[in-house]
């Protein structure tokens, strides 16, 4: 099929991917780990194609499907990434959700390994993403019962989960947010890691601060 069109949403996914690879979030710089989309419409998303380095990627080489994996506009010897079920998933679960980013990213991924999730430490961060960034059960990479296990946690309206053995998934009403949402993750994760590894107790966010919080987060 011949592509050219839904240049805009391409063009956005592929910026977005060169940051995130740039800074680390895909856990390789030589690598294609991750992966990136954005919502085009109720039905449609701007994904990113499986197993092309970031260095090496164009914008005709990000692929266009219905959230059911149905192709749009996919280049000729181009697959879309392996997790876009998973992405077509949470676009069907959350009406709010406009992009969605799928990393490696180091500390988030030192409790995918831990199986923890990360309680409501900071008032800015817990406002973001919720009161808690929890743990997706493990399922195999790219599989069906993996999207499953990431659509069971949705309802919790939050906007990052930690995948056991796997990595991060965040999402956000627009994909600077949900680019946000991985830096956030990330900065909460190492703090929080290193708070770990004093072995001192570590203060959570007091109950009031949560009822304010999530007051905060219906207005939004
Ligand atoms: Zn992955």
């Amino acid at each position: 099929m011949e592509t050219g069109s839904y240049r805009q949403w391409r063009k956005m996914v592929l910026d977005a991917c060169m940051w995130l690879s740039e800074q680390g979030y895909f856990g390789s710089l030589r690598g294609s780990g991750g992966n990136v989309s954005v919502r085009i419409d109720e039905c449609a998303m701007a994904v990113t194609p499986s197993g092309i380095r970031y260095q090496e990627m164009t914008v005709d080489d990000i692929c266009i499907l219905r959230f059911g994996l149905d192709a749009i506009e996919v280049k000729s010897g181009r697959h879309p990434s392996m997790e876009s079920g998973m992405h077509g998933m949470i676009y069907q679960n959350r009406p709010d959700a406009g992009a969605v980013v799928h990393t490696h990213q180091t500390y988030g991924s030192v409790f995918a390994l831990t199986n923890t999730a990360i309680p409501a430490l900071f008032d800015e961060v817990a406002l973001s993403l919720g009161p808690v960034i929890e743990v997706v059960p493990y399922a195999f990479s790219g599989s069906r019962e993996l999207a499953d296990n990431v659509a069971s946690k949705l309802s919790n309206l939050a906007n990052a989960y930690i995948i056991q053995n796997h990595g991060i998934v965040t999402l956000g009403k627009t994909l600077h947010e949900a680019m946000l949402h991985a830096e956030l993750v990330e900065k909460t994760a190492r703090i929080y890691a290193l708070a770990l590894s004093t072995g001192k107790s570590i203060g959570t966010l007091p109950a009031f601060a949560l009822d304010k919080i999530a007051a905060l987060r219906k207005m939004t």
